[in-house]
């Protein structure tokens, strides 16, 4: 860079990241103060997620760390390698908005965004990433690392089929995981050991087993509103995780109580809904704030940022590298649904579960504006959801404020039509 495009940048760099501040502090206000009845167990998260925003996440052992910008990477293998993995997908519009001026006008909202905080070093953490990790999930992701912006921070590609059902796809993705082992034992100077990988796959499982335990909560009462439980798990992509965890626990064993004495935080009597689609990620939180201002209860989700990304564990039979390795590829490929796969009917059928499993009155679809994957997967989601006689709201959005008049006209409308059939 030159020195007015350095200056340049720095400019755009302070007034994102001051941006980003307000953006954030505005949506947990808006979050805690407009809703009644909130929980106490949440203070935390909404701290974090505060933290997140001002880019003062703690990391008290000064550890380094990998950013990764899908729920494709395998986390633990960053954890084994000693280091941190911090999720930098973002919900930012500040963030989409430094970043579009570097993508083709059509870019989805989260591209930008996620582009926007690595060019203008938005990062959570005091520091910047070792490397960042880009899984070859959906084109627009995949080709960040190409594009002219002057960005110093290495990427990794990692590898990944395009479908995930045949035996050539679980080996391609299996040699992809084993050499992203490799990459990382490279990249920060540590082996990975049987040992750290054990204690890895434990570590993160621990989190699992408390998310499954929220999950499961929700299923028969709203006991939580849906946007917390969006900014719960938004909170697993940079917090440290053993105290997310306890966290979490402590959550859990609150809703429990309030659940005996029938207290909930949200009514149980207002419309259930499903949202699925492009992921919310805070603090794009507009759609889900919506729904539930307008009187909806989102009771569950099936967002690569939420559910998908803490449901599924690792199966390990033998706890050695042979046994290890495998089982951890497995259950990054066969467990995700993300429309980048064809065929993808594990998504349907999850779908479907989850509207059975969590009595939902109706689905709203969020698709952001230019991405074809969720676009194109929202026909066959629609047909499948017509056939079972539930109904689904499609919302194409993005990142800006400027659509919320017409999704509250659209969420309301909705959500009445199906009160008017409960
Ligand atoms: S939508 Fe798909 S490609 Fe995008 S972050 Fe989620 S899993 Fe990755
Ligand atoms: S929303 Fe669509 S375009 Fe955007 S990152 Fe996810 S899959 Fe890619």
């Amino acid at each position: 860079m030159n020195k007015n495009e350095n200056k340049r940048y720095e400019r755009l760099s302070a007034k994102s990241k001051g941006q980003l501040i307000i953006e954030s502090e505005n949506v947990l206000q808006e979050m805690q103060q407009k809703f009644e009845n909130t929980i106490p167990g949440m203070e935390y998260f909404y701290d974090v997620a505060k933290q997140y925003a001002g880019g003062q996440l703690k990391n008290p052992e000064r550890k380094k760390y990998i950013a990764t910008n899908c729920i494709q990477v395998p986390i633990e293998l960053i954890y084994a390698a000693n280091a941190l993995p911090i999720r930098i997908c973002s919900g930012a519009y500040s963030m989409s908005q430094a970043g579009a001026g570097l993508l083709p006008a059509k870019s989805c909202s989260l591209v930008n965004a996620t582009l926007g905080t690595i060019y203008t070093n938005s990062f959570p953490l005091a520091q910047k990433p070792l490397t960042i990790i880009t899984p070859t999930t959906c084109d627009q992701k995949k080709k960040l690392s190409e594009i002219p912006s002057g960005i110093d921070i290495p990427f990794y590609t990692l590898e990944m089929p395009p479908s995930k059902d045949s035996e050539e796809a679980q080996e391609y993705w299996y040699r992809s995981v084993k050499k992203l082992k490799g990459e990382l034992e490279r990249i920060t100077g540590n082996r990975i050991t049987r040992s750290k990988l054990k204690k890895a796959i434990i570590k993160v499982a621990q989190a699992q087993r408390a998310f499954r335990h929220f999950h499961q909560l929700r299923k028969e009462e709203a006991v939580i509103r849906g946007t917390d439980a969006i900014l719960i798990a938004n909170t697993f992509f940079y917090d440290n995780i053993d105290t997310w965890t306890s966290h979490l626990v402590s959550l859990n064993a609150e809703l429990e109580m309030r659940k005996s004495r029938d207290h909930n935080g949200s009514e149980s009597r207002y419309p259930r809904i499903l949202l699925t689609g492009s992921p919310s990620i805070f603090p794009n939180l507009k759609l889900p704030i919506m729904i539930e201002k307008m009187g909806g209860s989102i009771v569950a989700d099936e967002f690569c940022s939420s559910n998908r990304l803490l449901y599924d564990t690792v199966a390990v039979d033998e706890w050695n590298m042979y046994d290890m390795v495998p089982a951890l590829s497995d259950r990054y490929l066969k467990a995700c649904t993300c429309p980048c796969f064809t065929p993808n009917n594990d998504r349907e059928r999850k779908i479907l579960a989850y509207i059975k499993d969590f009595k939902v009155d109706g689905v709203v679809y969020q698709s952001f504006s230019g991405c074809q994957l969720y676009e194109l997967e929202s026909l066959r989601i629609s047909a499948v959801l017509e056939k079972e006689n539930v109904p689904m709201l499609y919302v194409e959005t993005d990142y800006s404020p400027d659509d919320k008049g017409q999704l509250a006209t659209r969420t309301e409308a909705f959500i009445e039509s199906i009160k008017n059939n409960l």
